[in-house]
């Protein structure tokens, strides 16, 4: 036995707080079709074998039921019962509205988190079309809470006036696609959060997704902003592949690979 705390995959399928279009609900299913699909194979780029990993455990889907708030809450007590059985969770969503939950559950645990958030999208909307627990809000929900202690953005590419003044508000670290490098990351430290929306790549890398944003990540550049992390990964969410846009299951394979390389630096630590 290693001293790692074990990766246990959970899947939330729940895309009520979608704003556009309904669809990430079904991705978890395509997300392990995907991996276990004779395409590919379960090595992880570092030489992983996933198939054969007792700290790689899928602990199947989340039963959600009742009004929104109560299902917000068990996703927070899940997290905060497999956390405190000494495992970390790898979410799979499900839209990003289930980050605000999944992260209250780590703040009972951790009190010193970062999370390095890839969007295309700020998603520190105060509210959007009245809903303040939509999936353009989570950051603003973690953020007033003081959940964490920083947030750093990858990838995005929609800054508005009002996110603008939220991210001031906040000291958001945003990092834009206009002014990405490769090295942008190397000074995130400590326990991180990982909040991937599959957005964060471009379309044409991703077309599996409910809001197209040119002018992203390529595959490569995020697989190689993950492999440069250089920190402790307490947990992570895989986010918003609508599997009912995708095309030949491009973006469920690519949330395939993204699962396997976070995994792979979650297993380094
Ligand atoms: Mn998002
Ligand atoms: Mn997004």
């Amino acid at each position: 036995m290693t001293g790692k705390k074990p990766i246990a995959v959970l899947s939330i399928p729940f895309d009520e707080k979608s704003s556009y279009l309904r669809g990430p609900a079904q991705a978890p299913v395509k997300i392990w079709e995907g991996f276990h699909c004779s395409s590919s194979n379960q090595f992880t780029e570092s030489g992983i074998d996933l198939s054969d990993c007792e700290d790689f455990q899928n602990i199947g889907e989340l039963a959600l039921e009742g009004s929104i708030k109560e299902r917000f809450s068990q996703i927070r007590r899940a997290i905060d019962g497999i956390v405190g059985s000494g495992r970390r969770v790898l979410a799979l969503g499900g839209d990003h509205s289930i980050t605000f939950p999944l992260v209250h559950g780590y703040s009972r645990h951790y009190s010193d988190l970062t999370i390095v958030h890839f969007d295309a999208h700020g998603d520190l909307y105060d509210s959007l079309d009245n809903d303040s627990l939509s999936h353009a809000c989570p950051f603003a929900r973690i953020m007033e809470r003081g959940l964490v202690n920083r947030l750093v953005q990858v990838g995005i590419r929609t800054i508005n006036t009002h996110q603008r003044a939220q991210i001031e508000r906040f000291g958001v670290e945003t990092i834009e696609m206009k002014n990405f490098t490769p090295g942008c990351l190397a000074d995130v430290k400590g326990n991180v959060y990982v909040s991937f929306d599959m957005d964060a790549l471009d379309p044409a890398f991703a077309p599996g997704v409910s809001h197209y944003e040119p002018g992203g990540l390529t595959s490569r550049q995020a697989i190689d902003l993950i492999q440069s992390l250089n920190c402790n990964i307490v947990g992570a969410d895989i986010v918003e592949l609508n599997p009912l846009r995708d095309w030949h299951d491009m973006t469920a394979m690519a949330a395939v690979k993204m699962m396997k390389e976070i995994s792979a630096k979650m297993l380094e630590h």
